[in-house]
């Protein structure tokens, strides 16, 4: 283990990783301390959706623009580390299972339609039978977007970690236990009884965040979701769209991936602390929204259930920045359901922020200070 980094993060997650890759790539010495193996929580376990027209309110633009850079750093990632993320091109089609969500879909249709990297168009239910007739026939019509992108989150981690060692990035397996002041300035990390000194440290830590308050002096406002997904056999032929609806009470996507496993994601389980044993009412309640939208998967045999946890904030934003009354300290967390999708973009401007004081890249609104002034 290095005495001395430029950087040092704690958390070798997605966002930790992308944070790392960048900071390496302008030539900062950096050490990413993760205490279990790399991608062995939400980023190695998330759906691996990359659908920047789901995502509205703050997130929006920055969801797009980070689609956009994620087009090259899969390319990029892949090509340096040699893991296949297994990227598919997909179209998405989101369906009315109510009349009622109709009109909703009409408004989200000229939203969508807004943006120049993608195509939606309202789709009949007859269309949709055309398209693949798998589709449930209890459908009042749909949006279909054309394209998003689905990726192996496991993979993409994994690459994006060994991208980042390739350019000189040292990944320790521990666990970080505190930080090292002088007065207010960040100095070190400590991993055991040693410290890794630095100018710089970043809180990485996913739904572990807000169990670092202390360190910080201030409370981090960041708690665990449980969020769950089963995988089933897939179909033949393969299923080309991603579906997604609203159906008993929740939302339920339906993706067969690249290795051909459909996956049925996912629930979202508030207050349930750092638990994360599969449970049979997520079990039931994903199979019961699957085969509203596609009856047919009622026969398909389970393969794996798996439960991880978001990391979320009050607003549903990520915090993205300095920690207040701190130097050298800085914290990027809550990001939700959308880490995978947002990775590159947190990757490029926090690193800008770490290495240059700023960044083109507008996080400004993601600071925490938007929690300490309420
Ligand atoms: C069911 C589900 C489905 C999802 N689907 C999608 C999707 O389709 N698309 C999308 O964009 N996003 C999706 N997400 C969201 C995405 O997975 C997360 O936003 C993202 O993985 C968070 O990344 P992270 O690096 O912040 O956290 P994590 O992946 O949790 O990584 C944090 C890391 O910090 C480490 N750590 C914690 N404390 C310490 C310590 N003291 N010392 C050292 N290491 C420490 C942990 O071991 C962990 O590896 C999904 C999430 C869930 C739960």
């Amino acid at each position: 283990m290095r005495t001395h980094s430029d950087v040092v993060i704690v958390g070798g997650g997605v966002i930790g990783s992308s944070i790392a890759y960048r900071l390496a790539s302008v030539g900062l010495s950096v050490t990413v301390v993760e205490r279990d193996s790399i991608g062995s929580h939400a980023s190695g376990y998330a759906l691996g959706l990359l659908n920047p027209t789901s995502c509205t309110g703050s997130i929006e633009s920055l969801s797009h623009q980070s689609f956009v850079m994620h087009q090259q750093m899969l390319e990029e990632v892949e090509h340096e580390s040699g893991v296949d993320v297994q990227a598919l091109h997909v179209p998405h089609i989101e369906l009315a299972l109510k009349q009622s969500e109709v009109p909703v879909m009409m408004q989200e249709h000229d939203r969508i339609a807004a943006f120049p990297n993608f195509t939606c168009d309202w789709i009949q239910p007859d269309e949709i039978r055309r398209l693949d007739s798998r589709i449930t026939h209890e459908v009042y019509g749909g949006l279909f977007i054309d394209k998003v992108i689905a990726i192996d989150s496991y993979n993409f981690t994994l690459a994006t970690a060994q991208a980042a060692e390739f350019k000189g990035v040292e990944y320790v397996s521990d666990e970080a236990v505190g930080l090292v002041y002088d007065r207010d300035r960040v100095t070190g990390v400590m991993v055991g009884d040693d410290c890794i000194n630095c100018g710089t440290a970043v809180l990485a830590l996913g739904p572990w965040s807000g169990a670092v308050s202390a360190w910080v002096d201030i409370d981090i406002p960041v708690v665990p979701q449980k969020g769950e997904i089963l995988r089933v056999e897939g179909l033949s032929p393969r299923l080309n769209f991603h579906i997604h609806g609203f159906t008993l009470g929740s939302s339920c996507s339906i993706l067969q991936k690249a290795d051909g496993a459909i996956w049925l994601a996912a629930t979202v389980q508030d207050d349930t602390g750092f638990d994360v044993t599969p449970s049979v009412d997520a079990r039931e309640s994903l199979i019961l929204r699957g085969i509203r939208m596609m009856p047919e998967l009622e026969w398909q045999r389970m393969l794996l259930q798996t439960a991880c946890m978001r990391p979320v904030t009050p607003d549903g934003d990520p915090i993205l920045g300095k920690i207040p009354g701190k130097e050298g300290l800085f914290i990027a967390s809550g990001t939700g359901g959308q880490g995978i999708l947002l990775a590159p973009v947190i990757g490029s401007s926090m690193a800008d922020l770490i290495s240059t004081g700023k960044s083109d890249i507008d996080i400004t609104r993601f600071g925490m200070e938007r929690f300490l002034a309420i």
